[in-house]
């Protein structure tokens, strides 16, 4: 043929990458309730942060709310993996109806330190974004106003505390690794005695992702990061991406969304995915490349995973 050739690309894929553990579960978890109550099946907040997930499971039958008071009392409910705060299942209870944690282990982790903290009579302080679900579950294991929340080493400097000797800290889980510990420092500087976990709360998926990026990123004239916009440990991947020295770091939810016109000219990519992303849209984006490119895939992998959590009880025993 007289087509013109396309163009070399190598394509450093990051891995790990994509789906972790305590998504994984989640998903399970809504595809076993519908399979043990049959639809609809009630799921408050989106069970994982990612489109394409949800849109799936709508399709089998699972109705997505924001708040308890949007379901019916006769129908399951599941709570996301990125956990709720105590009064949900307490009110979930009130109301007798059935329902499903599919907060991740490793959020129930940071919960149970919370509670134990304060039972020790520290006051918590947390590490994580403002509004995001899973700071507002593990702040919400605690009476309101009793955890302290810091985004920056800034609000460090201004968090006005009880006693500055009785004081702990936990963090979300999905946080930059590299900022974090810019706060940590920020927080034991100038409360030297606070209380905090052996490493931080971070959990082994968002580290190993940020670790993969590290080494693919230096060496690529782009970075693409699959997930969505709402997704906390993907938005961390871009900003990993851009400070490892990667000229364009960006997130894009589907092959449809690259903006080919800022690829002009590129020799390699990275490509990457946050822990709510399927590997479909990774090879959907894999593939627009080998589209327009003579791709040569190279898979840079810096850690094996072989974390897995089980399903809660009530799915696995006979109906
Ligand atoms: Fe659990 Fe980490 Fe996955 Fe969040 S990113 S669901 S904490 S394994």
């Amino acid at each position: 043929t007289n087509q013109p050739a396309k163009p070399a690309l190598t394509l450093y894929l990051a891995a790990p990458r994509g789906f972790c553990a305590g998504v994984d579960r989640a998903i399970k978890i809504v595809e076993m309730a519908l399979e043990k109550w049959g639809a609809p099946v009630y799921v408050r907040h989106e069970i994982v942060h990612n489109k394409y997930v949800v849109d799936g499971l709508r399709a089998k039958g699972a109705v997505f709310v924001e708040e308890l008071d949007e379901c019916p009392l006769d129908r399951p409910v599941i709570f996301s993996a990125h956990g709720v705060p105590k009064s949900v299942p307490a009110e979930a209870e009130k109301r007798q109806m059935v329902y499903v944690d599919a907060t991740c282990p490793l959020v129930s982790k940071v919960h149970i330190e919370a509670q134990r903290h304060a039972e020790a009579g520290l006051q918590m302080i947390m590490i994580g974004h403002k509004g995001h679900p899973e700071t507002i579950g593990t702040m919400g294991q605690l009476p309101e106003g009793e955890v302290l929340l810091v985004e920056t080493p800034g609000d460090v400097a201004s968090v006005e505390v009880r006693d500055p000797d009785r004081l702990a800290y936990v963090t979300q889980t999905t946080l930059s690794v590299d900022d974090t510990k810019d706060i940590v420092a920020a927080l034991e500087a100038r409360f030297p005695n606070i209380v905090g976990p052996h490493k931080e709360d971070i959990c082994y998926a968002t580290t190993n992702r940020q670790e993969a990026v590290k080494a693919v990123a230096p060496k690529s004239d782009a970075l693409l990061v699959v997930g969505a916009p709402n997704s906390s440990n993907s938005r961390r991947l871009v900003e990993v991406g851009a400070k490892a020295g990667c000229a364009y770091s960006q997130l894009v939810q589907r092959a449809e969304n690259i903006d080919w016109r800022a690829l002009e000219g590129i020799r390699s990519i990275a490509i990457t995915a946050g822990a709510s992303a399927p590997e479909l849209l990774v090879n959907e984006v894999i593939d627009a490349f080998r589209a327009r490119f003579d791709v040569t895939v190279d898979i840079v992998e810096t850690a094996v995973e072989r974390v897995e959590f089980k399903v809660p009880r009530v799915l696995r025993a006979p109906a």
